[in-house]
């Protein structure tokens, strides 16, 4: 069939390149890529909001089959709206609890938001791969709820930290940017790395270094692999000088308070996982 002649310079509609580049949304593909957007997005949501209100069962000495709760405070058991993200800072008044008055921390709206974004950026940076996509924002979601608990509490769970390394280890086949040996050794890397950084910090006071950063660097190492846990630890270690520096330099903190590195450790982490995929 003969083409229609175009007055424009591009070709004419419908176009000669199939798929057409121009249309990507109209097209099929372009529906089953925003579906794909829109479910990772929603599992990243609600893997946000899940963390958020598994919260304070993360920490050793609290119960962890008790009814969901939304108020850490009352702990008056939830109603079911407010399994929902975000319904309790929408709906309460003032944002505080309606049984004690507690306000909803912060940490319950940036949780599922940037756990959403999370998993969205990784979608992007595994070029579209849905399970991939998922698993980097399954780990980047435990890398930001650490950096959560580090500001906190000045702790690195274990509730979150093992499990974490047991599931990274079952997912070690999954990701398409690395290997299976390359996991296993950057847990093994990662181990070497914790050592010589513990036994450096001896020197700069029991505080400094703890045995949780230790732990969450050999979660890093399974979810990341060789190099990327290098890349990642450098990265975390460098913006850990730079904060601490900035800290003190705005007496916002002195030499003798404790700086958590859980929050750099889990912006290196998650950087470096993006850039590996
Ligand atoms: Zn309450």
């Amino acid at each position: 069939m003969a083409r229609p002649i175009s007055p424009f310079p591009f070709p004419p509609f419908p176009c000669a390149i199939s798929p057409c580049p121009r249309l990507p949304l109209t097209s099929e593909k372009g529906i089953s890529v925003l579906l794909e957007l829109l479910l990772t997005a929603a599992v990243g949501m609600a893997m946000g909001q899940t963390m958020d209100l598994l919260w304070g069962r993360f920490y050793t000495g609290e119960e962890v089959l008790v009814a969901l709760y939304r108020c850490a405070a009352c702990r008056a058991p939830i109603a079911p709206v407010y399994a929902l993200p975000f319904a309790a800072g929408i709906l309460w008044a003032e944002g505080a609890c309606p049984q004690c008055g507690e306000a909803l921390p912060a940490r319950s709206v940036i949780l599922p938001s940037a756990s959403a974004v999370l998993f969205l950026v990784a979608y992007a940076a595994f070029d579209g791969n849905v399970g991939a996509a998922l698993a980097g924002g399954f780990f980047a979601t435990i890398f930001l709820t650490l950096a959560f608990t580090d500001l906190e509490t000045g702790l690195l769970p274990n509730r979150i930290v093992y499990p974490g390394i047991l599931i990274a280890v079952a997912l070690c086949w999954a990701w398409p940017s690395t290997s299976v040996l390359a996991i296993f050794a950057g847990g093994g890397v990662a181990v070497l790395i914790a050592a010589a950084i513990l036994l450096l910090s001896r020197f700069f006071g029991p505080e400094a270094f703890g045995l949780g950063d230790v732990k969450m660097i050999v979660l890093m190492g399974f979810v990341l692999g060789v190099p990327a846990v290098i890349i990642a630890v450098f990265i975390g270690t460098i913006a850990a000088g730079l904060g601490a520096g900035i800290l003190l330099l705005t007496r916002l903190r002195t030499r003798s308070d404790y700086i958590p590195h859980g929050p750099f450790l889990a912006l290196g982490a998650v950087i470096a996982l993006f850039l590996a995929a």
